[in-house]
């Protein structure tokens, strides 16, 4: 069987975003058929947080925030980043593993379950979906 898949990239790549500390994450690798292809874990304690297929990637128009990690002992002075890429995942139940934590607004935010590093992303709470920040997360692929 001969699976050739050109990408479609090709229109707006060429590094043009200088200027901007924009560090977009190439998908090339990670997303296949528009469609996580790789296994989405914590950074720090390695759980498992959604499983291969399971995330629809997708670039925001307008980059969302989100505060980066909390670092322990609650040291404040919070920052936050602007991500546009996303998996968004269409039901909570698809995820191995994440937890809630606080809600601003119409926005709740995710955790790792287990160790409670966050946010890695947000669910929506009137889209009713929930979206994990590609930046946030650690892309493993499974040896088979
Ligand atoms: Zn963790």
């Amino acid at each position: 069987m001969s699976e050739k898949e050109t990408t479609v990239d090709a229109t707006d790549v060429g590094g043009s975003a200088r200027g901007s500390g924009d560090s977009r994450i190439d998908t090339c690798d990670l997303v296949r058929d528009g469609l996580n292809s790789h296994l989405l874990r914590c950074f720090r304690c390695r759980s498992k947080i959604l499983p291969q297929g399971k995330g629809t990637y997708m670039e925001l128009d307008e980059p969302f925030s989100l505060v980066t990690f909390r670092q322990k002992d609650g040291e404040t002075g919070e920052s936050e980043e602007k991500l546009s890429q996303f998996y968004r995942v269409e039901d909570m139940f698809d995820f191995d593993n994440v937890s809630f934590t606080k809600t601003v607004g119409s926005v709740q935010f995710l955790a790792c379950a287990d160790c409670e590093i966050g946010p890695v992303g947000y669910f929506d709470r009137n889209k009713k979906k929930s979206f994990v920040a590609l930046a946030r997360v650690e892309h493993y692929l499974p040896s088979r």
